[in-house]
């Protein structure tokens, strides 16, 4: 048995037993990992609002052969989540990023640009109310470190390049955009001029859609391109869809 130090976002908590907490941490060393903190719903405190979802904390545990879950020995807070609770719409974006990261991770696996995604995300959730641009900013950011990032550059099946104009064919299916040639025979769907441009804007934190038309346009190819990709049967996204979009 090691002690480890590292630093984690807590992405849920759940009662286990009488003063048991089961808790789902995001860790930077060592990625997403089950731990069990003793005590802590018995004593006020041990671990005193340290364990709460979307707080980033430095945690102290006990690891076993480095699988399985592990027990929390200290924690305490870097950020706390306060801010979050003041509105809705933090709850739900925060909640989904969440929700994404545990459904989009196996145990152990450390992903250091995603923890940094999620961290910047909670961090904007606690100043303001994100925007769809916000969030839509934060899922191309972990579908890029997860390696699922949509190609709206260049045709994402002969790689020929595309004026900005003429990017108007989406393929979900292979994950990019299409040239006039390669839609002629491959399956896709017609988007209005200016969407992967306001895509390629968002991207770089420039702008946001400009047209709610836009807006909603880029919604739908996202929500498509996610469930086909990865799997978006999560609650925390029902609720966002209804709270945000
Ligand atoms: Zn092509």
């Amino acid at each position: 048995m090691s002690l480890r130090k590292d630093e984690a976002i807590v992405l849920s908590k759940r009662a286990y037993g009488e003063s048991d907490r089961i808790i789902h941490l995001f860790t930077l060393a060592a990625g997403k990992v089950s731990a069990i903190a003793k005590g802590a719903g018995k004593s006020q405190k041990r671990f005193v609002n340290t364990l709460e979802p979307f707080n980033h904390i430095r945690v102290e545990y006990f690891d076993r052969h480095n699988r399985g879950m592990v027990r929390i020995d200290n924690a305490d807070l870097v950020s706390g989540n306060d801010g979050i609770e003041t509105g809705m719409k933090r709850i739900c974006s925060a909640s989904f990023f969440t929700e994404l990261v545990d459904r989009m991770t196996r145990e152990r696996e450390p992903n250091t640009g995603l923890f940094m995604a999620l961290q910047e995300f909670i961090a904007l959730a606690r100043s303001k109310d994100p925007e769809y641009p916000d969030i839509l900013s934060c899922e191309l950011k972990m579908l890029d470190v997860l390696g699922y990032h949509p190609n709206f550059d260049t045709c994402v099946f002969c790689g020929a390049g595309i004026h900005d104009d003429e990017k108007i064919y989406f393929s979900r299916e292979r994950g990019g955009i299409l040239c006039g040639t390669c839609a002629r025979s491959l399956p896709h769907r017609r988007w209005s001029a200016g969407l992967m441009r306001a895509f390629l804007a968002v991207k770089r934190n420039e702008a946001g859609f400009g047209t709610r038309s836009l807006e909603r346009e880029a919604q739908e190819l996202m929500e498509g391109f996610l469930a086909y990709h990865i799997d978006l049967d999560l609650k925390s996204y029902k609720l966002l869809k209804l709270m945000v979009f």
